[in-house]
C-alpha cells in the first residue's frame, strides 16, 4: 500500500473484489452486484464475451483444417489437456496451453485448465444434480474428513434459487437421494435407454434410473429471455460457447446480468498473486494483481474479498497469502490448508450392445445421459468400501460415418455412412473419494511461473477404498447390463490420473471447529472473516454428484449473506 497514492487508492477500491469470473465467481458477482455492492472481478485470462468471442461455433466440420482433430504437434505441446475429452480444433483456445502453466506433479495429476473470463463455465459437460441429505451428513456419520457444518435444507433454497435462474431441465423423480428442484422440461430417454431402465428397476428394488439433469434451457422461461438466451437446439457443440445461450455459462447469464446494474468492473488480464491481510485492522483489505499484459504490479482493496478461482487456484492464492499473522497462509492457523483435497473416482466404464430396435432412432443429440444415483451404503454401510458411485449410461446408434472394420473404402464405406449402426451401449461411475490428509497441494520453494507466483506441487492419489468401489461398479454395471438384455459387455479400468475427473474439491474445508477446519457455515475464513471462499476449495467431501450446482448454490448463499452483513457493519 505505501506506494500507492489517495487518488490511485479511490480508483482502486471498491465494495468487494471478487477472484476468477468462472462458474462460482460469476455467481459471486451476480448477487454482490445486485445487492448494490461495487463489485471488481478480477480473472487472470483474456475477455470472452458473448457470442463475440465464440469463433468456432458456427462451424461445420470441413470448415477446419483437420476436420476438428488435433494435430500430433499440438497433442504433444499439450499431454494434460489432451486427455481431455473435450479438447478438440473447436475448443482448444479455451484450455490453458501446458507449457505456458507449469505444475509439479508429485503424484499423477492431469489438472485441466481454462483461463479466461467465464473459466471452465464454456467449457463444462453442464450436468447438475442437488446434493441430498445422506452427502451433508455422510462424513459424521462414517467417520472421515470432518462434519459438515450444514445440512440439506440449509442449501435447498439456494439450489432453487440458482436452478431458476441458470435453468435446469429434469423430471420431478421423487427421489431421496437426488431431491427435486425447480426444472424445466426433461429430455427424453431413447427406447432402448428405457427398456434397461425398466429392466434395472424391474430386477434390483435399491435402484432408481431417471434421465439426466442438466444446465439446459429446454423450454426458456421470461427470466432466461431477459438475460438474451434462447432455446437449446441439442447441436452438443457447447464447448465452442454457445451462439444460443442455451447452456449456462458465466458468459451469457451471471455476468452480464451482473453488468446490468452498473456495479460490476471486470478486469481480465489480472493475475491475483495474493490477498493482502492487515495486521493492525486485523483483517484483508485488498488483492496484489500483476497485470498479465505489462507485468505491473497492482493492488485493489474492498471490505470484502470472495475467492473464487476454482479449487486448486484458490488453495494456491491462500497458501501465498502470507503476512506476519499467517506466516503459512491467509487464514492457516491449523496448517491444514492445502490438504484433504478429493475428486471423483471416473476410472471404470462399460460397453455393451443391444441386438434389436433397429427400426427406431432419437432426436438430435441430447445434452444429457441416463442416471442411477448412488445406491451404495445410502441407509446404512453395506459394503466393504465407504460411501458409493452415481451411474450413468447411454445407448446409441454409431454409424453416420463412423469407420466399422473392413469398411473404410469404396462401396462399403459409402452404404456404412448413410446408415445408423446397431445400439451400443456405454456405463461409466462417477464415485466418491475420501478426502485425505495426504492428499494435498502445496506451494513449491524453488520453482515459480513467469509471473514470480509459486507453482502448485500436487499429491493427490488413489487409495484401496477407491479401488474396491471400482471394482463393484464394474461387477454391478456388467450384472445390471446382464440382466437389462445387453451382449458382448466389457469391463474396461481407464486407470487414468485423478484430475481429469475436473472435480477437484478441498483444502481449504468448511467445518464447525477452527481447529479442523479452515471456513465457516458462511464460507468465510474462521480467522480472517472478510474473505469467503465459495468454489470447490470450500468442499468438506464430493458426494456422487457433479459439484458446480452446489458450487453456485453455496456462492449464493455466502454472497447474500455477506451482503447483508456489511450492512449491518459487521465486516
Ligand atoms: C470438460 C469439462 C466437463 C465438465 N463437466 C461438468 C459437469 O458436467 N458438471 C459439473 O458440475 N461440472 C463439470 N465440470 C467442472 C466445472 O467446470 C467446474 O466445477 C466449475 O467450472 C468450477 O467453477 P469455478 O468457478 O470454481 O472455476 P472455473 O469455472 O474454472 O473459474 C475459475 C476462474 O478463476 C480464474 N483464475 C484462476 N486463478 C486466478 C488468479 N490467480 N487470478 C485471477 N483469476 C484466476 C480462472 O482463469 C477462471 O476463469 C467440467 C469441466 C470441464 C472442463
Amino acid at each position: 500500500m505505501a506506494n500507492v497514492n489517495s487518488n490511485q487508492f479511490a480508483a482502486n477500491t471498491f465494495d468487494a473484489i471478487v477472484i476468477g469470473s468462472g462458474i462460482s465467481g460469476g455467481w459471486a458477482a451476480k448477487e454482490l452486484c445486485e445487492k448494490g455492492l461495487k463489485t471488481l472481478v478480477l480473472e487472470r485470462g483474456r475477455d470472452v464475451v458473448h457470442l463475440k468471442d465464440y469463433p468456432t461455433a458456427t462451424k461445420n466440420p470441413w470448415d477446419f483444417p483437420h476436420r476438428g482433430q488435433m494435430p500430433l504437434s499440438v497433442k504433444k505441446e499439450n499431454p494434460i489437456a489432451e486427455r481431455c475429452y473435450a479438447f478438440s480444433e473447436a475448443s482448444e483456445h479455451f484450455f490453458v496451453k501446458d507449457n505456458e502453466h507449469p505444475y509439479v506433479q508429485d503424484k499423477p495429476f492431469d489438472w485441466i485448465r481454462g483461463y479466461q473470463v467465464g473459466g471452465k463455465s464454456l467449457l463444462w459437460a453442464r450436468q447438475t444434480q442437488r446434493w441430498s441429505r445422506f452427502d451433508f451428513e455422510g462424513p459424521a456419520r462414517d467417520g472421515f474428513a470432518v462434519d459438515w457444518p450444514i445440512r440439506y435444507n440449509d442449501l435447498a433454497p439456494w439450489y432453487t434459487h440458482v436452478e431458476q435462474f441458470a435453468g435446469i431441465s429434469g423430471n420431478h423423480d421423487g427421489l431421496e437421494t437426488l431431491p427435486d428442484g425447480d426444472f424445466l422440461p426433461a429430455w427424453q430417454m431413447n427406447v432402448v435407454e428405457k427398456e434397461i431402465q425398466k429392466r434395472i428397476m424391474a430386477n434390483y428394488k435399491d435402484r432408481d434410473v431417471i434421465i439426466g439433469r442438466c444446465a439446459h434451457l429446454t423450454q426458456p422461461r421470461e427470466i432466461h429471455l431477459q438475460q438474451g438466451r434462447g432455446q437449446c437446439q441439442a447441436r452438443s457443440l457447447c464447448e465452442r460457447g454457445c451462439p444460443f445461450g442455451g447452456y449456462f455459462s458465466s458468459n451469457s447469464s451471471t455476468l452480464p446480468w451482473a453488468a446490468k446494474t452498473g456495479n460490476l468492473t471486470l478486469r481480465p488480464h489480472s493475475v491475483v498473486h495474493s490477498i493482502i491481510y492487515d495486521d493492525k485492522k486485523q483483517k484483508a483489505v485488498g488483492v496484489r494483481v500483476i497485470d498479465s499484459q505489462t507485468n505491473k504490479a497492482i493492488e485493489y482493496f474492498a471490505k470484502i474479498i470472495f475467492v473464487n478461482a476454482a479449487t486448486l487456484n484458490s488453495n494456491l492464492i491462500l497458501l501465498n497469502s502470507t503476512s506476519n499473522r499467517f506466516p503459512n497462509g491467509l487464514g492457516n492457523d491449523n496448517g491444514l490448508m492445502g490438504k484433504y483435497i478429493a475428486f471423483h473416482n471416473y476410472r471404470g466404464s462399460i460397453t455393451a450392445s443391444m441386438d434389436g430396435y433397429m427400426d427406431s432412432y432419437y432426436y438430435g443429440r441430447r445434452p444429457t445421459a441416463v442416471m442411477m444415483p448412488n445406491f451404495r451404503n445410502v441407509y446404512q454401510q453395506q459394503t466393504d468400501f465407504l460411501r458409493g458411485y452415481m451411474v450413468f449410461y447411454t445407448a446409441t446408434r454409431p454409424g453416420w460415418g463412423h469407420f466399422t472394420e473392413g469398411q473404410q473404402l469404396g462401396a462399403g464405406y459409402k452404404d456404412n455412412i448413410a446408415e445408423a449402426g446397431p445400439w451400443g451401449i456405454y456405463m461409466m461411475m462417477q464415485g466418491e473419494t475420501i478426502p485425505k490428509e495426504s492428499s494435498r497441494v502445496q506451494l513449491s520453494n524453488d520453482l515459480k511461473d513467469r509471473w514470480g507466483i509459486p507453482q502448485l506441487k500436487i499429491a493427490v492419489g488413489y487409495d484401496d477404498n477407491d479401488e474396491k468401489s471400482l471394482k463393484d461398479f464394474l461387477v454391478q454395471g456388467a450384472e445390471m447390463l446382464d440382466k437389462a438384455g445387453c451382449k458382448n459387455i466389457a469391463t474396461n479400468d481407464s486407470k487414468q490420473a485423478p484430475g481429469l475427473d475436473i472435480h477437484e474439491i478441498g483444502g481449504i474445508r468448511m467445518g464447525h471447529d477452527p481447529k479442523t477446519s479452515l471456513l465457516n457455515k458462511w464460507n468465510q475464513l474462521h480467522a480472517c472473516p472478510n474473505v469467503f471462499v465459495t468454489d470447490g476449495a470450500c468442499m468438506t467431501s464430493t458426494g456422487t454428484q457433479n459439484p458446480s450446482l452446489t458450487f453456485m448454490a453455496l456462492t449464493a448463499r455466502a454472497a447474500n449473506y455477506a451482503a447483508e452483513a456489511l450492512k449491518k457493519g459487521e465486516l
